[in-house]
């Protein structure tokens, strides 16, 4: 077992986040955007609902296959 195993090797670095907004490098100050105006930006896209979460459609499949095989007399 080598003790140095725990150990970063050179070159391996982190990738750089990218902002979700306009994809630049992320600022840690800001993250997960790189700036307070990216950060706006993606607020006021939550709240005029360009987030919107649609329906699963896995749920609607497990629904009728529970529906399909439940007992007549549960
Ligand atoms: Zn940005």
């Amino acid at each position: 077992m080598a003790a140095n195993d725990n150990k970063p090797k050179a070159g391996e670095k982190i990738p750089a986040l990218k902002c979700p907004i306009c994809r630049r490098a992320t600022e840690e100050k800001f993250r997960p955007f790189c700036s307070q105006r990216c950060a706006d930006v993606d607020l006021s896209r939550w709240l005029t609902g360009v987030y919107a979460v649609p329906a699963a459609p896995d749920d609607e499949a497990d629904e009728g296959e529970f529906g399909a095989e439940r007992p007549a007399d549960f």
